[in-house]
């Protein structure tokens, strides 16, 4: 089976830098998702209080016959759960529905700069109790602009391990990128392959076709090439296979550059600095 390589996270431990995405699966149909995306080979999930599904992805965990310690988890705060009482609750539900014992990364899935008076630094402090006592092996952070990390690292201790944000072909976020990398805070991207809305860029179909790919194979290579995280989401297994065969080929630079050149600042998902959640 191909190795997915694993990214060293600021804290020492290891995340396989391609993993599943849960988000808008159907509870009753994430349990088989998540066991076909394990059958592949898989071995990092990535799920939210939110989605409503980590009951079944623990299930599906548990099913799989494969040792907790080999897939990596992740799980994100509730929008409604920031007030430090609250973000205690809602971890220890999730860690309740998922059935485990410890998260593998846990983030602040939003920063809400309209609501809670614009405070994610009471509920960061909240996180990083979770990491100190274990029970969040790693913790991080999800939307957040460079303004709102640079509130976190003047004013809390633990440095968030990522930061999961909006990024594929048509956002590359040079800018968010870039602070990051300067920081040590890994980049995970989300809608790597921008909802399916990019399959069809006349770019992106020319570049699959000489490296004889699909185009969700060349927009994944990309961002693995670039070296940030990615968990694309698919219910049909051929595609959860095809998302997963990504590691038996290179882009060339100028491909990199060409699709990195596609960008047009354009977001599937909410701006960071307006949405309230
Ligand atoms: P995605 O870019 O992974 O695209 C998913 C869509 O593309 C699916 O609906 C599927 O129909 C289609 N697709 C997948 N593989 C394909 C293939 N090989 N060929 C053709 N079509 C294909 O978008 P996403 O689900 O929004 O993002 C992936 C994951 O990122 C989510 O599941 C979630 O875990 C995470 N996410 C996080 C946030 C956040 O705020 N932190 C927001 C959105 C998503």
């Amino acid at each position: 089976m191909t190795a997915v390589p694993q990214i060293t996270l600021n804290n020492g431990r290891s995340i396989p830098q391609l993993g599943f995405g849960v988000f808008q699966i159907e509870p009753k149909d994430t349990a088989e998702a998540v066991s076909t995306a394990l059958k592949a080979g898989y071995r990092h999930i990535d799920t939210a209080e939110m989605y409503g599904n980590e009951r079944e992805v623990g299930e599906a965990v548990a099913k799989s016959g494969l040792d907790r310690a080999d897939i990596f988890v992740t799980s994100k705060l509730s929008n409604d759960a920031h007030l430090p009482e609250d973000a205690r609750l809602a971890f220890e539900l999730s860690l309740q529905e998922l059935g485990f014992d410890y998260l593998d990364l846990f983030l602040i899935h939003w920063p809400l700069p309209t609501r809670y008076d614009g405070d994610f630094v009471s509920t960061w402090k909240a996180l990083e109790e979770f990491y100190r006592d274990g029970r969040a092996r790693s913790i991080g952070v999800s939307n957040f602009q460079p303004h709102h990390l640079r509130r976190l690292h003047e004013e809390t201790e633990v440095p968030p391990a990522v930061n999961q944000i909006e990024v594929h072909p048509y956002l590359t976020q040079d800018e968010v990128r870039g602070f990051c990398a300067e920081h040590g805070i890994a980049v995970e991207a989300w809608s790597p392959i921008g909802q399916g809305l990019e399959l069809e860029d006349p770019t992106i179909v020319s570049i699959a076709q000489r490296a004889g790919k699909t185009p969700a194979q060349v927009i994944l290579r990309w961002h693995i090439q670039r070296g940030d995280i990615v968990f694309p989401k698919s219910v049909t297994p051929s595609r959860v296979k095809e998302n997963f065969d990504i590691f038996d080929f290179e882009l060339a630079d100028g491909d990199v550059a060409e699709i990195s050149a596609l960008n047009k600042d354009q977001r599937t998902g909410p701006d960071p600095d307006k949405f309230g959640g």
